[in-house]
C-alpha cells in the first residue's frame, strides 16, 4: 500500500496534528526508463518547516529519503540497491531516473558506505554531513588557534561542525538547549565548552570561556542568540549563516541589530544553501566517511519508528528531543 503525506492546512507556528494528512496512493505499472523504489529511512529536517510558507497546499510534502530500488527499467537504478531520493514523505516512489542539471542530487544510488549504515545518507554521508563540511570550511575557514563557536550544536549539523573544527585545530563552544546535550558534547564529541541557551547568560558565559574573543561563529539558529554572539566577535570573524531555526516557528521575526558589530569589527557574513557545493558532493562524503573510519568523526541518529510517525518525528526535532539526526525508519523493512 503506497502512502503520502498532503500538506493540507498552512502551518502556524509549531505544525499541528492534522495539518499534514496521509493519503493513499496508486502505483502505475513502469515506463521504460523509470524505476520503483520504498522508502526505508526518511529525513525530518528543519528546512521543511521553513520552507513551508512557500508550499502550496494539496501537495505532497518535502523531504529526502532512503530507499530501496524494487523494480527498475533504468540501468542506472538497479534492483536491491539503496538510492537518496528527493521524494517527499512518501512510501513507494516510481521515478523517471532523470536528473535536471540543476537536480543532479535529486536522486543517486548510495555510493559505498564501507559496511556503514545506509540512514547516514541522510546525516552525516549526506546534506547535513555535507553542510557542515563546506559551510564551515569555505565559508568560515578556521585556523589552528581561533575560536569557533557553533549554535544548533547537538543537532546534525551542529554537533559536526563541532567535530570538523576540533580536527582543524580549533577551540570549539556549543550553544545546546540542555545540560545534558551539553555532556555528550564535551564527554564524546571533544567541545572544549558548552553553553545552555535557555538556562545560561550567553553574555557572561562566552566573556568567561573565550576570553581571547571569537573568530568564527556557525549560525544555525539566528534570533536573539546569535545577535549575543555576534556582537562578541574579534575583528574580522567569519560568520557561516546556515539556518535559523528559532524564527522558523515565529509568526512575527523581531528585529535584531548586529549591524554595528558587523561594520565596525569588519566581519564578514556570508549565507549559504549547501547545493552550492553539488559539484563537489562526493568529496564531502567521501571526507567525512575517512574521518569516521578514522575514528575522528562521531555521529549519532534518533531513530522514529514507522511511517505513521513521521509527523511526531518532525515536530519532536522542532522541538529539539533529537540528538544528532532525526531520522524515520519504516517498520515494515
Ligand atoms: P538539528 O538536528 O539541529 O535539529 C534542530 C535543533 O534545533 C533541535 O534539536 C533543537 O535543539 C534546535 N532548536 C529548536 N528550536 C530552537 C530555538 N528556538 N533556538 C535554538 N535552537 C533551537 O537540525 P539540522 O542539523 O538538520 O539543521 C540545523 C540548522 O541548519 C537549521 O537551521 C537548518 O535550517 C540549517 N540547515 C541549512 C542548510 C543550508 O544549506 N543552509 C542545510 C541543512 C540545514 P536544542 O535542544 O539545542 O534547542
Amino acid at each position: 500500500k503506497a502512502q503520502v503525506y498532503i500538506y493540507d492546512k498552512p502551518f502556524d507556528g509549531l505544525p499541528k496534528e492534522g495539518d499534514l494528512k496521509i493519503v493513499e496512493e496508486e502505483l502505475k505499472p513502469l515506463k521504460d526508463g523509470e524505476f520503483l523504489s520504498e522508502a526505508v529511512y526518511l529525513s525530518v529536517d528543519p528546512y521543511m518547516r521553513g520552507y513551508a510558507p512557500f508550499m502550496k497546499t494539496g501537495t505532497p510534502f518535502i523531504g529526502g529519503q532512503i530507499a530501496i530500488i524494487r523494480e527498475s527499467k533504468n540501468s542506472k537504478f538497479p534492483v536491491g540497491k539503496y538510492c537518496f531520493g528527493q521524494f517527499g514523505w512518501r512510501s513507494h516512489t516510481v521515478s523517471d531516473g532523470e536528473v535536471q542539471p540543476n537536480e543532479q542530487l535529486f536522486q543517486y544510488v548510495l555510493p559505498d558506505f564501507k559496511g556503514l549504515s545506509p540512514s547516514l545518507g541522510l546525516g552525516v554521508l549526506g546534506m547535513p554531513g555535507n553542510t557542515a563540511y563546506f559551510g564551515l570550511l569555505e565559508i568560515c575557514q578556521p585556523k589552528a588557534g581561533e575560536t569557533v563557536v557553533v549554535s544548533g550544536a547537538a543537532g546534525a549539523v551542529g554537533s559536526h561542525v563541532g567535530q570538523i573544527a576540533k580536527l582543524k585545530g580549533c577551540k570549539v563552544i556549543g550553544i545546546a538547549g540542555s545540560d545534558e546535550k551539553n555532556k555528550w558534547l564535551i564527554d564524546d564529541l571533544n567541545f572544549d565548552h558548552c553553553i545552555n541557551y535557555k538556562t545560561d547568560n550567553i553574555k557572561h558565559k562566552l566573556a568567561e570561556l573565550a576570553p581571547n574573543g571569537i573568530d568564527c561563529y556557525f549560525d544555525n539558529v539566528g534570533g536573539e542568540v546569535s545577535s549575543t554572539i555576534i556582537n562578541q566577535m574579534n575583528r574580522f570573524g567569519r560568520i557561516s549563516v546556515c539556518g535559523a531555526i528559532a524564527a522558523y516557528n515565529e509568526k512575527q521575526v523581531k528585529a535584531n541589530v548586529v549591524q554595528p558589530s558587523v561594520a565596525f569589527k569588519q566581519l564578514k557574513m556570508e549565507g549559504f544553501i549547501v547545493n552550492r557545493w553539488n559539484d563537489r558532493w562526493f568529496e564531502g562524503i567521501n571526507k567525512n566517511l575517512e574521518w569516521i573510519q578514522n575514528g575522528k568523526l562521531k555521529y549519532r541518529e534518533t531513530i522514529t519508528y514507522g511511517f505513521e510517525n513521521m509527523f511526531h518525528a518532525f515536530t519532536d526535532m522542532l522541538k529539539g528531543v533529537n540528538y544528532g539526526k532525526a531520522i524515520v525508519r519504516v517498520k515494515s523493512l
